[in-house]
């Protein structure tokens, strides 16, 4: 069988930031591509994901800079947030964004198929009764939230919930040590609930280099929302008081009007007919995949939150997306992504961000070659503040060997969010401690003590 027997030479099943991304670079490279998508264009990030989330930062940041107004004698400025127009506004904006990916699909000449879409053989998926056919298929299903397998585990809401809440609920707790956990939790304290962030372990963020967790946790100690730690939920009652969370050691969170889980999230392989088209998928649900980005069918690709991906993020399902539309069609033989140095953002207040090696990694790698420099200050941003007020940041450089190459950077603090693409850069391009130390500082800034560390 040819390529020529297919109508497609691509088929991307899934229309979020992995497929559209891939279809869209194919096409440009001259493939004949199609795009399925059951739901709402932009997947995840764009709809109940990274843009409302950022919206909802950048609105509860908003307030956090109004707290500070007085410092700079300021008065008079007491908001009150109207949830309802936030939430209109935030949403007429998603849809905007739904409107630019289709017109986008269009104009990149990607045909779009509405609907949810399931293999019947290898070479074939079906779409409400039409079948399909295609050369080479990606899948780019992405995932959805989970919920503990406990009593009371399907009351409450997840983050698809979080983004359909009509009110701000007064009383909170958000159960999960995750990205999200942390990020709602930080939204919904700065505009005004009484939350709790609950936990398994002694601190969330696990994964994070030390010095990020510990800071956090200290911000968080001073600042809000509330730690509730080694807390496992055992069940979630709901009664007229509100919600109770009870946990496996007895206690109980009482009173709650609402329970976010934030506990993980699941990927989307069950109803696609994978066993039709003879893909494996491992003991979690997850398509395993080689560098290349291939299933064990090396015509069926998978990338993105489906897959076993280490950084289940859009750029990263983006990136791989577009490496692989330029080996298959645009003839770059060796182009696929690398899963190394991938820098990431948390949404946190105020933000952390990590690109790298944490300090723990680099030292069961690399042992005693691993140096490591920290710094802990006020930025700028409270200089006025009284005492109480004041957030520390704190940033981490792990570097290695004689050259000490920085292998790692950590930051949290102001402005971490937009200083650490600039140095994910550096450590792509393996800079070195001396590098750093050799460029010209910008004062006054966060960014600067990066390059003043001894
Ligand atoms: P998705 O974007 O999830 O797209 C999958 C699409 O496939 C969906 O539209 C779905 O409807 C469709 N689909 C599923 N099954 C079928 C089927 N059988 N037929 C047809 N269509 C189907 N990442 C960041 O980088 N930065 C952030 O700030 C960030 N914030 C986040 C905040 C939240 C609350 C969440 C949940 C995630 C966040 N992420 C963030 C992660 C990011 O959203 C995902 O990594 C990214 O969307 C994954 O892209 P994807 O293409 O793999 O899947
Ligand atoms: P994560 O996997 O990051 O975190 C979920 C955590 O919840 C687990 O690590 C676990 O922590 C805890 N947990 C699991 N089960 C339970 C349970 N039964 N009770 C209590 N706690 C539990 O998942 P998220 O859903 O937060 O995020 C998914 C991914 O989405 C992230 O990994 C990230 O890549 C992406 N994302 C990115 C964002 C960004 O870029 N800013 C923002 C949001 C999401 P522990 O084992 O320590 O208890």
């Amino acid at each position: 069988m040819t390529d020529s027997d297919h109508a497609y030479d691509l088929i991307c099943i899934g229309g979020g930031s992995g497929g559209i991304a891939t279809a869209r670079r194919a096409a440009a490279h001259g493939a004949r591509c199609a795009v399925i998508e059951a739901s709402r264009l932009g997947g995840t990030c764009v709809n109940v994901g990274c843009v409302p989330k950022k919206v909802m930062w950048q609105a509860a940041h908003s307030r956090e800079v109004m707290a500070r107004a007085g410092d700079y004698g300021f008065s008079g400025v007491a908001p009150t947030l109207d949830w309802g127009a936030l939430v209109s506004a935030r949403d007429a904006y998603i849809e905007r964004l739904n409107g630019i990916y289709d017109r986008n699909l269009d104009k990149s000449g990607v045909d779009l198929i509405t609907g949810h879409a399931h293999f019947i053989d290898p070479h074939t998926v079906v779409v409400d009764g039409q079948h399909y056919r295609a050369a080479r298929f990606v899948i780019a299903t992405g995932g959805t939230p989970g919920r503990p397998g406990i009593p009371g585990g399907d009351l409450g809401i997840d983050s698809d919930g979080f983004f359909e809440m009509t009110d701000r609920p007064e009383k909170v707790a958000v159960v999960g040590a995750g990205y999200i956990a942390v990020e709602l939790a930080g939204v919904l304290h700065q505009l005004g609930s009484d939350v709790e962030l609950v936990i398994r372990r002694e601190k969330p963020l696990r994964g994070f280099d030390t010095a990020i967790q510990d800071a956090y946790v200290e911000a968080i100690g001073a600042h809000g929302p509330t730690l509730v730690n080694h807390f496992t939920p055992a069940g979630l009652e709901a009664a007229w008081g509100g919600y109770s969370l009870h946990g496996t050691d007895g206690r109980s969170l009482e009173g709650l009007d609402q329970v976010i889980w934030a506990v993980g999230r699941l990927p989307n392989t069950d109803e696609l007919g994978l066993e039709a088209a003879g893909v494996d998928i491992d003991e979690s649900g997850t398509i395993p995949v080689d560098a290349w980005q291939a299933s064990n069918q090396p015509h069926i690709f998978a990338l993105g939150d489906v897959t076993d991906n280490p950084y289940p993020l859009t750029p990263v399902a983006i990136a791989a997306g577009r490496r692989l539309a330029d080996r298959v069609w645009g003839g770059e033989a060796d182009r696929h992504l690398e899963y190394r140095d991938v820098p990431t953002v948390v949404f946190t207040h105020p933000p952390i961000g990590s690109v790298g090696l944490t300090e723990a990694d680099a030292r069961a790698v690399h042992g005693d070659a691993v140096q490591v420099y920290e710094t802990r200050f006020v930025p700028m941003d409270f200089a006025l503040a009284p005492a109480e007020a004041k957030q520390r940041s704190t940033m981490k450089l792990v570097c290695v060997g004689a050259e000490e190459r920085v292998v790692g950077v950590h930051l949290f603090g102001v402005g971490s969010d937009e200083m650490l693409q600039g140095f994910a850069v550096a450590v792509r391009m393996g800079a070195t401690k001396q590098d750093l130390d050799e460029t010209v500082a910008i004062h006054p800034t966060s960014a600067e003590e990066l390059v003043t560390m001894t």
